[in-house]
């Protein structure tokens, strides 16, 4: 399968004749049963930017899946003013919002200092963006065992048991599907219910080799860098020219 968004958009349109595709929030206190479900879920590691297309497929197939983002990341702020503009637009397309949740950037002793400081990172998403927080996903979890004990009363998150168990796990880490394609798969062929993480930064317009979508990442990266440098220090370089002059 390409990593493309044509090719997403087929793959989205083929599981939507068997499955139903629903949120974290309401596999876990919806009562009902699993059957024939879909979790489509997006970490977002590194670019806001690159989730509005994925959003917009899905939404003109309406399809709704969960977009976890980073409280703390060193690649984007999900509160400044253009990033802020695409999450809002993901919610009014009937997107979930959801933790990201890095435990990296924390010191924890006992695991109940460790919930309350998702629950803090939560709540605030929660009353920024004023949108209920779908669900918590772990940033590079060093220990699933650990994190599969962790409860978050009204936040359910990625490790639970009724995630784990009732719900086959696929992946496209590092541009290519850990643990097979969805749709080649048994638990397809057997319409078994799917958890599917797809990461937005992987996927293009284009089929492209992984390092390439990186280094374009870098150059669009470093572009927006070059433009914040110069509106944000106008003054600064009109004072270097009459100087100069
Ligand atoms: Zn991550």
């Amino acid at each position: 399968m390409k990593f493309t968004y044509a090719a997403y958009e087929d793959m989205l349109r083929t599981l939507k004749e068997d499955y139903e595709f629903i949120s974290f929030s309401r596999a876990k206190f919806g009562r009902e049963k699993m059957e024939k479900k879909v979790l489509l879920r997006h970490d977002i590691d590194q670019s806001v930017e690159k989730t509005e297309k994925i959003g917009e497929i899905e939404a003109n197939l309406g399809i709704s899946s969960t977009f976890f983002f980073l409280f703390r990341s060193p690649f984007y702020n999900m509160f400044s003013y253009d990033e802020e503009k695409i999450i809002r637009k993901l919610i009014a397309q009937n997107h979930f919002i959801g933790l990201h949740f890095d435990y990296t950037g924390y010191s924890f002793k006992a695991f109940s200092q460790l919930s309350n400081q998702i629950m803090m990172e939560a709540e605030f998403i929660q009353r920024y963006y004023n949108v209920k927080v779908d669900a918590v996903s772990f940033h590079r979890p060093f220990d699933v065992e650990h994190f599969r004990r962790l409860e978050l009363g009204a936040y359910p998150h990625a490790y639970e048991s009724v995630f784990l168990e009732e719900f086959k796990y696929y992946s496209d880490s590092t541009g290519r599907w850990r643990f097979g394609t969805p749709l080649e798969s048994d638990t397809y062929r057997n319409r078994e219910n799917l958890q599917i993480l797809i990461h937005p930064e992987w996927w293009n317009e284009e089929e492209l080799e992984s390092l390439e979508t990186v280094n374009n990442y870098r150059k669009d990266y470093n572009a927006k860098f070059e433009k914040f440098l110069q509106s944000e220090m106008k003054g600064f370089w009109d004072s270097l020219k009459q100087k100069n002059q």
